[in-house]
């Protein structure tokens, strides 16, 4: 864990710290502009960054007052571009940008939200850069986690998680030493299907599948979160973020998202991380560590929750689960043929073209047969992300 430094502005410098919020018009975006808000003598956002939606981003920058904008499609961006004015933030578009946006000097600190293996250029970017990066798109540390803690150790750049999660562990480890943790418990909601058993489960629809009990999310972590593949690609965001080895790490069904994981230390001592279900709390967390950001709201009633329970995982019923923890022991490329398979997947529920349990199915056949590299660097990467996605849309047409 890299040491807390506190920044330091050159005389004459806005004394502000300047952040980046990719991904901004998203969930966790949405979350990080609200926190912007509210710390305005803190932080400055300098640029916003959005996949496509230019009316959202343009609305989100008037609103936290950013001077640049990027679209990161470049045929929308060039639409864009013809229609704003001289008093519209200053537009960038196309993927060049968006990684000139992840490494702008202006910038101190990197709010990652886009969502997918899609963001790992622009994790890089900042990682090389040396920016503190409150890291949302845990795809760039399951597709190419050990490149990016790399990348992060060599720029000077620090990871802060902003998976409630992985906060909350990298809260809890606070209470001791490296050498002194037994284990990491990550907790799972159970998702919208906790209890069901797979003969349940053979009509689901997307609909069903997007009504999460505690969270709003996006809608493929929503469905992630569903087959409990959110949890999977979460035993192996916390594998290399933390370092520890996927033996050591367990996973807890919690319905009421209020415990957000567990340390457990070598003298039996476990420390857990409660707050409500709330993405602002992460996003806080990683934006004023070392310190605490003090927020109004939301406020924990430990009235509220009488009941805390725990249950173990129905891995039978909820296979995915142990796909994470398979491509966690096995590193190298698993991970990202595993997240690559899972999108591909989860798009093709989304539009009504893949059963539910067939998700998880089409991603345990894709993840088994891909062509493994054990020491890859990021064209491996890429190779393996691109096989995973033809391989899994062909298996996609063969099962329905
Ligand atoms: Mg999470």
């Amino acid at each position: 864990m890299p040491e807390p430094t506190a920044p330091t502005a050159p005389r004459g410098r806005d004394p502000r710290q300047g952040v980046a919020v990719l991904g901004a018009t998203g969930s966790v975006g949405g979350a990080a502009l609200d926190v912007l808000e509210q710390e305005r003598a803190r932080f400055r956002p300098v640029v916003l960054v959005a996949a496509t939606q230019g009316d959202a981003l343009l609305a989100a920058a008037r609103r936290v007052g950013a001077p640049r904008i990027v679209l990161a499609d470049p045929v929308v961006g060039a639409a864009w571009a013809e229609r704003l004015g001289p008093d519209d933030p200053e537009l960038a578009f196309g993927p060049e940008a968006v990684r000139a946006a992840a490494e702008a000097p202006d910038v101190d600190v990197v709010v990652q939200g886009i969502t997918g293996a899609a963001g790992l250029e622009a994790s890089l970017a900042a990682a090389r850069s040396g920016k503190r990066i409150a890291l949302a798109n845990k795809e760039s540390l399951v597709v190419a986690g050990p490149l990016l803690v790399r990348a992060a150790r060599e720029g000077g750049a620090t990871l802060l998680p902003v998976d409630s999660e992985h906060a909350a562990l990298h809260q809890a480890l606070r209470a001791g030493r490296p050498d002194e943790v037994r284990r990491l418990v990550l907790t799972a909601s159970g998702g919208p299907f906790r209890g069901k058993k797979r003969e349940d489960l053979l009509h689901v629809t997307p609909a069903e599948a997007l009504a999460h009990p505690t969270w709003t999310m996006g809608p493929r972590i929503t469905v992630d979160s569903a087959t409990l593949m959110n949890k999977a690609l979460e035993v192996i965001e916390a594998r290399w973020l933390f370092d520890v080895e996927p033996e050591r790490i367990e996973v807890v069904v919690h319905p009421q998202s209020i415990v957000h994981s567990l340390v457990e230390f070598v003298d039996g001592s476990v420390v857990a991380q409660m707050g409500p279900p709330d993405m602002r709390l992460p996003v806080r967390y990683a934006l004023g560590w070392p310190d605490r950001l003090e927020a109004a709201a939301p406020r924990f009633d430990a009235a509220d929750y009488a009941r805390l329970t725990f249950e173990p995982p129905d891995t039978e019923t909820f296979p995915a689960l142990g796909l994470g923890f398979e491509a966690a022991r096995r590193g190298g490329t698993a991970g990202a043929a595993l997240n690559a398979a899972d999108e591909t997947a989860v798009a093709r529920f989304l539009a009504g073209e893949l059963a539910f349990l067939d998700i998880t199915r089409v991603v345990a056949d894709v993840l088994a047969r891909h062509p493994f590299v054990a020491e890859p660097d990021l064209a491996d990467l890429r190779a393996v992300d691109a096989w995973a996605r033809t391989e899994t849309a062909l298996a996609c047409e063969a099962v329905s």
